[in-house]
């Protein structure tokens, strides 16, 4: 509706296959708010279109600069569909750059439904995980509150607050109830604390180099800045390509390789104490994700364990079987990839621990 991509759908001067490109986001049927319940015209091969590809036809001006470090594309950086790799620091930006309508279309209510994410055990398996996160800072973090960017429903500061510390949350989709979580910009916040995580929220953000700088003077010396990414570098990231998991365009602006990221923390005064290819979770999701969608059919096993209204596209209780049963069969495989890739320090996402340096004198 707010383009000319979905005013052609609309128009049916496109012919009615199983995808729509609705604003910017890659919906394989529809909306759960505008989808006809159980088409008996739906596929059952929902993503059958590659996602990336997909989302290069949106209506958007091509990024001109890395949104890591600001350097003007030319024809050294390496185009792929829906993304531009940096020559300089090797980061990637989504490209087409979306605009403010195209990204809130994005996060249409599907992404974080009120009643959460996933079904069955999925959203306790998220609870318990932010648990972990939580009792594991508590161990290193000085005293004083801690800041999560991009807070969502604010699972970990309630983690953090159980544990007895003051915890406060910044995200631009906010649940006005929430006290603790404010919809402001992470640029707007003052004070001190002693940590700033950023929990698979730096690639979401349109400036990031700029919210680390300002989060690095939020941070008390001798605190800390906890930054967890996915890893665009990683063997799953190669392997598979426009369908990897943690490429989801355009929720994630910048497509970020390790190396930019501890230079730009040590370039803001921090001292790296731990990286890990593991910590940062969903390396084992994102090898059975990407072996799952290679099959016919593409099955998104991401969207198959969502519930049903948070889900992209509607599947058939058959497809969604054939994309579990694919999954069980594929664990082994995942298990050998996320050994190897992690050993090898190039694990699906990165998890790093810095640590604000003490002035001396
Ligand atoms: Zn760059």
């Amino acid at each position: 509706m707010h383009n000319g991509h979905a005013e052609a759908v609309n128009s049916g001067t496109v012919p009615v296959v199983n995808s729509v490109v609705k604003g910017l986001i890659y919906l394989p049927s529809a909306k759960p708010a505008s989808r006809v319940a159980e088409s008996a015209s739906r596929s059952d091969a929902p993503a059958g279109d590659n996602p990336a590809v997909a989302y290069a036809r949106i209506d958007a001006p091509a990024a001109e600069e890395c949104a890591w470090c600001g350097h003007r594309f030319d024809g050294a950086d390496t185009r792929r569909p829906g993304r531009i790799r940096c020559a300089r620091c090797g980061v990637a930006t989504t490209s087409p750059w979306p605009n403010d309508e195209q990204l809130g279309d994005a996060y249409a209510v599907w992404y974080r439904p009120t009643e959460g994410r996933f079904s069955g055990v999925g959203d306790a398996v998220l609870k318990r995980t932010r648990s972990t996160l939580a009792s594991r800072l508590q161990r290193i973090l000085p005293a004083g509150p801690v800041l999560d960017v991009g807070a969502g429903d604010g699972t970990l500061i309630e983690a953090f607050r159980r544990n007895g510390r003051d915890a406060t949350g910044v995200d631009p989709y906010a649940n006005p109830d929430n006290p603790h979580v404010r919809a402001v910009d992470l640029e707007d916040m003052t004070g001190e604390y002693s940590a700033v995580i950023f929990w698979h929220s730096l690639e979401h953000l349109r400036r990031p180099v700029r919210a680390l700088r300002h989060a690095a003077g939020l941070v008390a010396p001798g605190g800390m800045l906890i930054v967890a990414v996915p890893n665009a570098t990683s063997m799953q990231a190669r392997l598979f390509g426009d369908r990897w998991l943690a490429l989801d365009l355009p929720r994630h602006l910048v497509h970020i390789d390790p190396p930019a990221l501890l230079s730009q923390l040590e370039e803001l005064g921090f001292r790296i104490e731990r990286v890990s290819y593991l910590r940062g979770g969903q390396v084992l999701f994102g090898w059975l994700h990407g072996l799952v969608g290679r099959l016919p059919g593409h099955p998104d096993l991401y969207d198959t364990i969502r519930r049903s209204e948070a889900r992209q596209a509607a599947q058939s209780p058959a497809f969604r079987l054939y994309a579990l049963g694919a999954a069980v069969v594929a664990l082994p495989v995942a298990a050998v990839g996320t050994a190897i890739e992690v050993a090898r320090r190039a694990g699906g996402t990165v998890y790093v621990q810095a640590r604000k340096e003490e002035k001396a004198g």
